[in-house]
């Protein structure tokens, strides 16, 4: 059954009713834990990893309780109106606007692209449906000083709630960090701390840091996960079922919280069957397809076009790849030209994204030439950042 709502930012088209009849009922609980030693922690400890030195997980646990979500349909429209499933107390959020952005429908290939446009978040990418999560935890525990490490994206996004949350926040850099990223990290009121040598570099000096503070790592922690799952959520309420996924793999975050939100909506009723995801990677930057395709040696260019991907050895590599390969999903690999190209198409449609972004399309064509995405299929593409965010790159690449 279709219905329509109105929205002052989103296109709505195709809803299933049946989505909102399942939540009504819904009460979900949650508990860190580790997946390498088993550990168990109460949602609100003072951690940023398990005492083992393991990356942490959130469990969710879903009870069917009485007449719950009944109000989602006439909830405010951000990434908060599904606040019950995120591991956050409603009385402490720390929101500026995140979330529920708008979906285009485009049919291209013998397939239906729905690009859910990402950039339009507050700080112009899907980093700040993480940071509102990760930053509202932090504020619920009396966290008033952190410590991260970004190359950009994330940055911006932590140093904005930070500031919306009034907390003080340092951010680690690489020297070689997109300039116009830096000044928008500056902007917020954060410090910036520019570090030579290479991202693990980086990483090493703001643990130093946080040793008198609090680790606020992206690549780290749970929380920032768990925001991203509001992405699976939205796409369904707006869109209804899809077939498969390409999301661009950095930190791998983002392929991790769609997976863990189409699994939440599996749980609940709402959908029947997994998406395939795809991941995106950038020459240079294949550490999960090496584990996925073992034996793979592919050449690193000497001009890296989507930095926010260039991420050397993310801590969750395995669990991205064993997710992926879950869904009957892979990763794709793209080189400059062929984000180039997507990236240029994309704009030709109005869409104007960095290069990290444009990654997702050009792995989609690779898919598309190898008949693994088939006629008919609709396919989820999260445009995720925008492009004013590279536009030195960009203008270097117009000449
Ligand atoms: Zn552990």
């Amino acid at each position: 059954m279709a219905r329509s709502y109105t929205s002052k930012r989103a296109p709505i088209k195709d809803v299933n009713i049946n989505f909102f009849l399942y939540v009504y009922r819904i009460m979900a609980s949650f508990k860190l834990l580790c997946s390498k030693c088993k550990r168990e922690y109460p949602i609100e400890s003072k951690i940023w990893k398990c005492y083992c030195g393991n990356f942490l997980d959130i469990s969710i646990h879903i009870e069917e309780s009485t007449d719950y979500f009944e109000q989602v349909k006439s909830r405010i429209h951000t990434m908060w109106r599904y606040w019950e499933l995120l591991p956050v107390s409603r009385k402490c959020l720390i929101s500026i606007g995140e979330g529920w952005t708008p979906i285009i429908k485009k049919n291209y290939r013998n397939t239906v692209l729905l690009l859910k446009l990402e950039y339009l978040n507050p700080t112009g990418s899907f980093k700040d449906r993480g940071a509102s999560t990760l930053i509202s935890h932090l504020a619920s525990i009396g966290i008033k000083d952190i410590v991260e490490d970004s190359s950009g994206n994330a940055g911006a996004a932590i140093a904005a709630y930070s500031a919306a949350a009034g907390i003080k926040c340092r951010i680690y850099v690489p020297e070689k960090a997109p300039h116009p990223k830096v000044l928008q990290i500056k902007s917020y009121g954060a410090d910036v701390i520019q570090v030579s040598g290479d991202r693990a570099h980086v990483h090493n000096e703001a643990l130093k840091a946080a040793e008198k503070s609090f680790y606020a790592g992206h690549l780290w922690s749970p929380f920032f996960i768990e925001g991203l799952k509001t992405i699976a959520y939205e796409s369904f309420e707006q869109f209804g079922d899809v077939d498969s996924l390409i999301v661009p793999i950095g930190s791998g975050g983002l392929a991790l919280g769609i997976y863990k939100g189409f699994r939440d909506l599996l749980e609940i009723g709402a959908i029947k069957q997994m998406p395939r995801i795809y991941g995106v990677q950038a020459e240079g930057f294949t550490t999960v397809y090496e584990i996925l395709h073992p034996g793979y040696r592919g050449e690193k260019p000497s001009k890296i076009l989507a930095d926010g991907i260039a991420v050397p050895n993310p801590p969750r590599r395995y669990q991205i790849a064993y997710r992926l390969k879950e869904t009957h999903g892979d990763i794709v690999v793209v080189n400059n030209r062929e984000i180039i190209e997507a990236l240029y198409r994309l704009a030709r449609w109005g869409l104007f994204v960095e290069p990290t972004s444009a990654t997702a399309l050009a792995a989609f064509e690779k898919l598309k030439e190898n008949n693994i995405i088939e006629r008919g299929e609709r396919i989820l593409l999260p445009l995720t950042g925008f492009g004013l965010k590279a536009i030195d790159k960009i203008s270097n690449l117009l000449g």
